[in-house]
């Protein structure tokens, strides 16, 4: 259960149609903020996903639409959003994803998953950041992966986007640590780097794999649990969220530029 520490905050979350995205808009209006969302879908999606964030309790809601893959939709969709209320929270979740040997990677993939993995997040981070510093609260929370701190084979431009997007976490939180204090609550930058999360997004890969062992959806999450993340269990976005959401608390002012694992042991070993 969550207060509702968040009154009075303004929270933009993309890649919030679906997923971890999802989840954490859903955590951020339980605790009282405004959630502007934004991410892909049809009507439909789109609102369910505001009436989801509406049932948790958030007294405002509001998709703003932008491809990702456009500096210029995504500057116009800070605008759109700073005019409904400048964000004190911004969570950079919109990610893709796409596998293929090295040599055999299209181009396509690689232009499409650095724009929205990683120069989507500078965009939005150089519109939001200014204004969070002025109000002495500010939160970045980026949505990385253990590939950001870990290689595995066939995913060499997600691999290159989560890397990236730690160090410009990292860069960010450094320009930034001073801004604010402990009253206000100061801005941090932080990367929260998950390992297997059930989510919409891992689902070709669980039926590659199903398909490539002959076995059911079940056995093909084992065996890709049992390569990698020693706990054997996969995430839920919620769990993820409840880490987000307490990244906006005050009492977490002075954690700033982290890579925080969330992935059962992957990157321990
Ligand atoms: P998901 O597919 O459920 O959600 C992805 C979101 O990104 C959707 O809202 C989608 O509309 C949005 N998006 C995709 N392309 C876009 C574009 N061009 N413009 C605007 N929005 C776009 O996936 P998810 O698993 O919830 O992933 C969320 C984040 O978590 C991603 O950054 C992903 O890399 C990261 N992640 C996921 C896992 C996992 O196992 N699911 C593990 C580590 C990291």
């Amino acid at each position: 259960m969550s207060d509702c520490f968040l009154d009075g905050r303004t929270a933009l979350v993309t890649g919030a149609t679906s997923g971890i995205g999802l989840s954490i808009a859903r955590a951020l209006g339980g605790a009282g903020a405004r959630v502007a969302i934004s991410g892909l879908g049809d009507a439909g999606q789109i609102a369910a996903a505001l009436a989801d964030v509406d049932s948790a309790g958030a007294p405002a809601s509001r998709h703003f639409d932008a491809d990702l893959r456009d500096s210029g939709a995504i500057e116009a969709m800070m605008a759109a959003c700073a005019a409904w209320g400048a964000p004190h929270i911004l969570v950079n979740c919109a990610g893709i994803q796409h596998t293929a040997p090295f040599a055999d990677m299209p181009v396509h993939a690689w232009d499409a998953i650095l724009a929205i993995n990683l120069s989507a997040a500078f965009h939005t981070m150089r519109l939001a950041l200014p204004a969070m510093a002025a109000g002495g609260y500010g939160r970045v929370i980026n949505i990385g992966s253990v590939h950001g701190l870990i290689a595995s084979i066939n995913k060499a431009p997600y691999i290159a986007s989560k890397f990236g997007l730690i160090g410009l976490t990292k860069a960010a939180a450094l320009e930034y640590a001073s801004a604010g204090s402990r009253a206000s609550g100061g801005v941090t930058v932080n990367c929260i780097c998950p390992g297997w999360v059930e989510t919409p997004l891992i689902e070709p890969q669980i039926s590659a794999r199903a398909q490539a062992i002959g076995g059911d959806r079940d056995d093909a999450i084992r065996t890709l649990l049992g390569e990698k993340q020693p706990s054997l269990r996969m995430s839920v976005p919620e769990e993820i969220a409840e880490l987000a959401l307490w990244l906006c608390r005050p009492s977490a002012h002075n954690l700033t530029g982290s890579a925080i694992p969330v992935d059962g042991g992957w990157t321990t070993q």
